[in-house]
């Protein structure tokens, strides 16, 4: 297949503005993609060579040496190479503009370089994977001849796409489920055909491996697809709710309660003596935790498995849990083997999805919880969730304070009886979690996705300084804005920030963006943020949950007020426009009766 195809449509893909176009040109393309590279072309199309749980090497050429690839490859000199690239502010279409002028002037012709061998995606993809596997020492400059052949061999559309690629900027804005869609649209036809797929993708979240499994057996061949060893599963997510007798109800009257420990979620896997950890984002966190791998080695039994549980940060004298942030500074220290002494952790599991090939997910939580806890032998640092089985609400509250006196963040609810399997990828009320206030009105922080900016005055004039935020509709697969945030933030922070919405700002909105507000500028939706604020709102100015509750208008956030970036959450992982709304409704009810319209956010 010619790597041309593929550029081409990149090309339309950067001119369109809604979600719509974007999955009917991807399933398009997705239709003319020869079988045999169709995992190749769903990865390129994400911006990645791989799925990210792999732990694979990224491409590893910063701007500097692509600037200098560039130059090899269009005869040009670095310097106005640089000039150009400030005026244009773009390397791909600085490497477009050099390789058609040197197309035009019959340069390539002269320099014994011609055109007429196209690139095929096989080339391409393999070039590109042997640039990223490329260590040790000399690998620079092999990762920059190596490029520098392939941007003399591409045309100019191909090059733009290629330098694009190796800078990460197509990472962005193509989520999952726009590709699920689109897969579902070019070999399915239809609603049932995209519900079997994306239950694959639950269980396996790999959208390579899924699109190579639907051309080679069909889509029907999906549904007796099981979990597997060394591919993540998505995980499966709780509602919320702040009233314990309801949550009581809701799960039937009677639940099997956890501690909600307060560190880092992991999903385990392990295959033929190998150990792998993967994060709440499913990206490969194996070699941050030998400690653990070495435990679950030593004291959770079996040839293959998959179980999910929270590592928690502990006080190595008392054994008393620590605050998540303690993970943080562990991540921080460079030397891991250092990082094990100062920051010691603890696991406690709590689900299990695989045992020796079978498919636990479709089994009930009590099942599950049997086997987990006949694996593990007895020792101080892999344990079952701390838990009791409650059918009263006063059980249920003592155990809260329990947990909380105990360091935990609160407790999980879960629904226990034959229906209560393991919905990987969903957020049910399976799961429900009971948290300890944040001291503000509203019961719980959101997490949104930051998808503008907006320049500040007087002294931050000309820098950004408020964001503004959307949650995420996973209906439309769209992100509609909430609010504008322009406090917490430090000036370090802002700095930061500054920084980062540069490397991701768009000249157009995203065709995944659902906004009446316009910001100064428009950024692809990639960066995730904890906000709290004191309400939610109706708002004419936002689109989330718009005209759901009042014709013509939104649900705002009032007073928001940035908390942290959860930079282990991808966009689709914020909260939903649902979650608004049910949090709305769940306000306290003079609120419901005359709603406050709010026009400042
Ligand atoms: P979510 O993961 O639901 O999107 P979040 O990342 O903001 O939300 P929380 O609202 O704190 O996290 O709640 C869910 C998280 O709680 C899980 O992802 C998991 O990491 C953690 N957790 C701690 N203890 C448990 C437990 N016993 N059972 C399930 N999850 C637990």
């Amino acid at each position: 297949m010619q790597f041309k195809v593929i550029a081409e449509y990149f090309d339309k893909l950067e001119k369109i503005s809604s979600r719509l176009q974007l999955t009917a040109l991807l399933a398009d393309l997705l239709n003319k993609t020869d079988r045999s590279v169709i995992d190749k072309v769903v990865y390129l199309i994400q911006g990645k060579l791989w799925p990210d749980f792999l732990g694979y090497p990224e491409l590893g050429i910063g701007e500097k040496f692509l600037i200098k690839a560039i130059s090899i490859a269009t005869a040009t000199d670095e310097n106005s190479i640089e000039n150009l690239y400030k005026t244009v502010g773009d390397l791909g279409e600085v490497t477009r503009r050099l390789k058609s002028k040197q197309q035009n002037s019959g340069i390539l012709g002269f320099l014994g370089t011609t055109n007429t061998e196209s690139l095929t995606v096989e080339e391409v993809y393999s070039i590109l994977s042997k640039i990223a596997l490329t260590t040790g020492e000399g690998s620079r400059d092999l990762k920059i001849r190596l490029l520098a052949g392939l941007l003399k061999r591409a045309d100019p559309l191909e090059a733009k796409f290629l330098v694009r690629f190796v800078e990460g900027r197509l990472r962005v804005g193509i989520g999952d489920a726009t590709v699920l869609d689109a897969l579902a649209i070019a070999f399915g036809g239809g609603q049932s055909a995209s519900e079997i797929i994306e239950r694959a993708y639950n269980l396996r979240a790999d959208l390579g491996n899924i699109a190579k499994a639907i051309v080679e057996h069909g889509i029907e061949a999906l549904k007796s697809l099981k979990p597997e060893a060394g591919i993540p599963i998505r995980p499966m997510l709780a509602e919320r709710l702040a009233d314990p007798e309801e949550i009581l109800k809701k799960v039937g009257g009677i639940a099997l309660v956890d501690y909600k420990y307060d560190g880092e979620r992991a999903q385990i896997h392990k295959k033929n003596d190998k150990i792998l950890i993967f994060s709440r984002r499913l990206e490969n966190i194996t070699s941050q935790y030998p400690d653990i791998v070495e435990y679950v080695s030593k004291y959770v039994n079996g040839n293959e498995f998959i179980i999910e549980g929270e590592i928690v940060a502990v006080d190595p004298e008392s054994g008393e849990m620590k605050p998540f942030q303690e993970l943080m500074h562990r991540k921080r220290k460079s030397d891991i083997y250092e990082a094990i002494k100062e920051y010691p952790v603890n696991l406690f599991l709590f689900d299990i999805m695989l045992y020796n090939n079978e498919d636990y997910t479709t089994k009930p939580l009590e099942v599950r919880r049997q086997l987990l806890e006949s694996i593990i032998s007895p020792n101080d640092y892999v344990k079952v969730a701390h838990h009791i089985q409650v059918n009263n609400v006063e059980d249920l509250k003592s155990f809260f304070y329990q947990a909380i006196s105990d360091g935990a963040e609160g407790v999980m609810v879960k629904a226990i009886g034959k229906d209560a399997i393991y919905q990987a990828g969903a957020r049910g009320w399976l799961w429900i979690k009971l948290k300890r206030d944040y001291q503000s009105e509203m019961a719980d922080t959101v997490d949104l996705v930051v998808i503008g900016g907006f320049y500040g005055k007087g002294k931050r004039g000309g820098k950004i300084s408020s964001l503004l935020m959307a949650a995420y509709n996973p209906k439309t697969d769209t992100f509609e804005s909430v609010c504008k945030v322009a406090s917490g933030f430090s000036d370090e922070q802002l700095d930061e920030l500054q920084k980062k919405l540069m490397e991701i700002k768009r000249e157009i909105k995203h065709p995944r963006v659902n906004s009446k507000m316009e910001p100064d500028i428009w950024v692809e939706p990639v960066y995730v943020a904890e906000i709290v604020g004191a309400e939610i709102t109706i708002s004419p100015l936002h689109t989330c949950c718009q005209n759901l509750v009042v014709k013509d208008a939104g649900l705002s956030i009032r007073f928001p007020r940035f908390i942290r970036w959860r930079e282990d959450k991808s966009p689709e992982d914020a909260t939903t426009t649902d979650e608004i709304l049910e949090m709305y409704n769940k306000q306290p009810k003079k609120k419901l009766e005359s709603p406050t319209v709010d026009e400042s956010v």
